[in-house]
């Protein structure tokens, strides 16, 4: 069975072909600038790789152009195009209602239109991904949704409230989310398997997906009990243009003298915070990186702020958790950034937690990072969401 997984942004629809015999990757690609002057790239398994400037109207134009790659030319990978059995789409936003993915209908569509107020950015890009995906391939192919909110419907109310007056969570649905679950979910997963515990039964992890966005996840039982991220991806620690959480006044106080609008104060925080904020270089790791050996000091600033606030969140997650077998890092800062996974784990020393810095710093792989004797396990573990679309789509259209 082959699978095409689709994250839809509002300009951007980047495609992965997965086939589901052996779990491999064929092509993967991203339409860039949609609606505008339009980039699409394409890549093979096989070593294939083209990226050519071409005009996509909307996000049907974007597939026709994703439907010919994958049928044409020499980055072809299937004969036809009926050899893909089923779309998985990521959705950012799934409210309150969605703890796991589930088939496309209209009542889901209109859900997710719905949830648009709490995910502004996404959830309307992702309607238009899912409608556009039902105009290039028809009704007949089953497309499923999969929530990066799911995985975190198991926090409890006193993990997932604000200290708000209880009317805005009541009226608004006010309250934290978290995102990345599918990043949590993937790698927490690998965790269990790779410590002997499918499930995670019994077992207290704590998962640091560490990108350009960044959340931490304290997982129970195989189960999240609390999360970083919020209402929506700016709450937890410093990312790359994101603040994390900052005094809510001091929000209040610089819209107020600056005379900004919510739209424009949205923006600072989201985009023009974080490690870019600080640093005044650049919201990339490999930058600050760059900076920080040529003696910057806003750039180190930066390094050591995020560093502090991660390891404020592994240490009260170790209090919420009541103790922790193992922490795992992904994403792109976690697998590559292996001083910050020490200074992360030095710090809790004092819990018997010991590095194997030999380890720590070999790259691209899976791999345990502490030592035989460390009273805490870590891992770096490469995550893949698309993986986990791909296999929850599997799971729904078998049951059809
Ligand atoms: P996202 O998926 O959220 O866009 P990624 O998971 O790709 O982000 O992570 C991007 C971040 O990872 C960037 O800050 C980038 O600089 C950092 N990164 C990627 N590769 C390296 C590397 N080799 N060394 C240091 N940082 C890296």
């Amino acid at each position: 069975m082959k699978i095409l997984v689709i994250n839809a942004g509002s300009s951007s629809l980047k495609y992965q072909l997965i086939d589901m015999d052996g779990e491999v990757m064929l092509a993967k690609g991203n339409c860039e600038r949609i609606g505008i002057d339009g980039k699409f790239t394409h890549k093979t398994s096989g070593g294939y790789s083209s990226t050519v400037d071409v005009e996509m109207r909307d996000h049907t134009a974007a597939f026709e152009q994703v439907k010919r790659a994958l049928t044409e030319g020499e980055g072809r990978v299937v004969e036809d195009l009926s050899e893909v059995s089923a779309i998985g789409h990521r959705i950012v936003q799934g409210g309150s209602k969605y703890d796991h993915s589930v088939l496309v209908t209209e009542e889901v569509i209109q859900d997710i239109a719905g949830y648009a107020s709490l995910a502004p950015l996404h959830n309307a890009a992702h309607v238009q991904g899912i409608r556009a995906a039902i105009a290039a391939f028809g009704e007949k192919v089953p497309q499923v949704v999969v929530f990066d909110t799911a995985f975190h419907q198991t926090m409890p109310p006193k993990a997932y409230m604000f200290g708000l007056p209880y009317a805005y969570y009541e009226k608004y649905k006010v309250r934290r989310y978290g995102f990345h679950g599918t990043s949590h979910r993937y790698v927490s997963a690998r965790c269990f398997e790779l410590l002997g515990r499918p499930g995670g039964v019994g077992t207290k992890i704590i998962t640091c997906h560490l990108g350009n966005g960044s959340s931490l996840a304290a997982i129970s039982d195989g189960k999240v009990i609390d999360t970083t991220m919020g209402l929506t991806p700016l709450d937890g620690f410093l990312m790359g243009t994101r603040s994390g959480a900052v005094d809510p006044s001091a929000v209040l106080f610089i819209m107020e003298k600056e005379g900004l609008t919510p739209a424009q104060m949205n923006e600072i925080l989201n985009k023009k915070s974080g490690v870019l904020g600080i640093s005044g270089v650049s919201s990339d790791d490999r930058d600050l990186d760059k900076a920080r050996a040529e003696g910057n000091l806003r750039a180190h600033l930066a390094w050591e702020l995020r560093t502090y606030q991660i390891i404020k969140y592994v240490g009260s997650y170790i209090s919420a958790l009541g103790g922790v077998d193992a922490i795992v890092f992904t994403a792109g800062i976690g697998e590559n950034q292996s001083l910050l996974r020490s200074e992360v784990l030095k710090s809790l020393s004092y819990l018997g937690v010991r590095v194997n810095e030999e380890k720590n710093q070999i790259r691209g792989q899976e791999i345990e990072i502490t030592t035989a004797d460390s009273t805490v396990r870590a891992f770096v573990i490469p995550t893949n969401e698309e993986l986990v679309i791909a296999r929850d789509t599997r799971a729904l259209v078998n049951q059809l």
